[in-house]
């Protein structure tokens, strides 16, 4: 199944303990194609300024992403800068947003667009997100949404009206908490659902993330990284794995959308080893399996067998 992805096309200006970058090629829908490419067919639509290079257009199409809905307005490209704590590298704080051309605007999308049975919302203004699922003919077969701090503090009413239009919901940790009032991510994650989104996704930073399905909770840790560069784009990249994945295999039972979250946390975890998609944009197959063999073989344990009782000792 066809993927499509609508979000945000930025030049980041970054600082993290490993360094600072200025205006690199960054964006919620960047990240989430870079990622999703590897696993199914994307295609992209976004907006950016008249300053926007043609050497990044074509990282941009990269791995065949079809980038034809991406318009150039008049204008700056959408600006992001961001400032990550030197002792913690999950928390960051946002120093400035620019709109710039993402101010005014109004995705229409064009009819090779209108079909995709996959529909990822990525992070960027929710009337956005909503104007696009809305435009979508036939609707869907699954729709899945990310978004952050910004949209959850000042838009929150229009942000909640287009989550309950989807069926999948990624957040992190902080963000879910705060947007439901909720002290644990289990009560958070159960207050979305209510609202509509069957399948929650947690995502906790170096400590992986945790799915919510039905009744059945799934725990993936992060794959280990020592050497973390930029920590910008790992929620987008583990969303593009994840949908990626998903939209390739045509098949929502619940071990598959297990594999899906452990193929997220993977992706996710090659992002951070770069600036921009320095890393996660150049991978071999053969890295994506060696870790997702490395998180199977993180999580395996020996069940319990038959008449096995956990108390050797009796009373
Ligand atoms: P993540 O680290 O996964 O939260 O994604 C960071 C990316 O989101 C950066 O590349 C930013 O350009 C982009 N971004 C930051 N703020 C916004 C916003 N308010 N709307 C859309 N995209 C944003």
């Amino acid at each position: 199944m066809s993927l499509l992805v609508v979000g945000s096309v930025a030049y980041d200006s970054v600082t993290t303990a490993a360094g600072s970058r200025t205006d690199s090629l960054g964006g919620s829908a960047l990240y989430f194609s870079a990622s999703a490419s590897y696993f199914t067919n994307v295609s992209l639509v976004a907006v950016v300024g008249e300053d926007f290079s043609e050497a990044d257009r074509k990282t941009l199409s990269t791995r065949e992403v079809d980038i034809s809905g991406l318009e150039t307005a008049k204008g700056e490209t959408f600006r992001w800068e961001g400032i990550y704590n030197t002792k913690n590298l999950n928390s960051r704080e946002t120093i400035e947003t620019q709109l710039n051309v993402f101010a005014n605007f109004s995705p229409s999308l064009a009819k090779n667009n209108i079909s995709h049975p996959c529909l990822f919302l990525a992070n960027i203004d929710p009337v956005l997100q909503h104007e696009v699922l809305t435009q979508m003919n036939p609707k869907p077969r699954i729709v899945a949404l990310d978004t952050m701090d910004y949209w959850i503090n000042d838009h929150k009413d229009n942000l909640s009206k287009t989550i309950e239009n989807v069926d999948v919901l990624f957040m992190d940790e902080t963000e879910i908490k705060s947007f439901t009032s909720k002290p644990n991510i289990f009560s958070a994650a159960q207050a979305v659902r209510d609202m509509g989104p069957r399948l929650v996704l947690v995502k906790r930073g170096e400590y992986g993330a945790v799915m919510f399905n039905e009744g059945d909770v799934f725990s993936v840790p992060a794959f280990p990284v020592e050497d973390v560069i930029d920590p910008t784009g790992a929620g987008d990249s583990f969303a593009g794995g994840f949908m990626g994945y998903l939209s390739n295999m045509n098949d929502f039972s619940p071990e598959t959308l297990r594999r899906a979250a452990v193929i997220a946390s993977v992706m996710g975890s090659f992002t951070v080893e770069g600036f921009s998609t320095d890393r996660v944009g150049k991978l071999t197959r053969l890295e994506i399996e060696d870790r997702f063999r490395g998180i199977a073989g993180m999580t395996y344990f020996k069940p319990l067998e038959n008449q096995e009782e956990l108390f050797s000792k009796t009373n």
